[in-house]
């Protein structure tokens, strides 16, 4: 049994999304949606950039941020000032995410 801590992973690890993919899906985003987010539902793939509804967020998976945007695995003690969070990501781009680093 291997009881070493998973790693942080690095954006070079977990972007699997091509940018020019990203800019095309960052595209179909309203404007004004990060500075109003409370006035929108749904919400974007953290990884693609592809639009969530609530529902698929609400069900989906979830991945904690780093400020440095790493992805720390499920359970890691991240402090609070080193933390942006949780986001969510979708179901196509969660198949790339290692199970360890993401949870519903
Ligand atoms: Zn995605």
């Amino acid at each position: 049994m291997n009881n070493e801590p998973l790693p942080l992973l690095e954006p070079e690890v977990w972007q699997t999304c091509p940018e020019p993919q990203r800019e095309r899906n960052e595209r179909t985003i309203p404007k004004g949606y990060w500075a109003n987010r409370h006035l929108y539902s749904g919400a974007q793939c953290h990884i693609c950039l592809k639009s969530m509804t609530d529902k698929a967020t609400e069900k989906g998976w979830w991945v904690h941020m780093t400020v440095d945007l790493q992805l720390a695995p499920v359970g890691a003690e991240i402090a609070e000032d080193r933390s942006q969070g949780w986001f969510p990501i979708g179901a196509a781009c969660a198949k790339t995410i290692p199970l360890q680093y993401r949870k519903r």
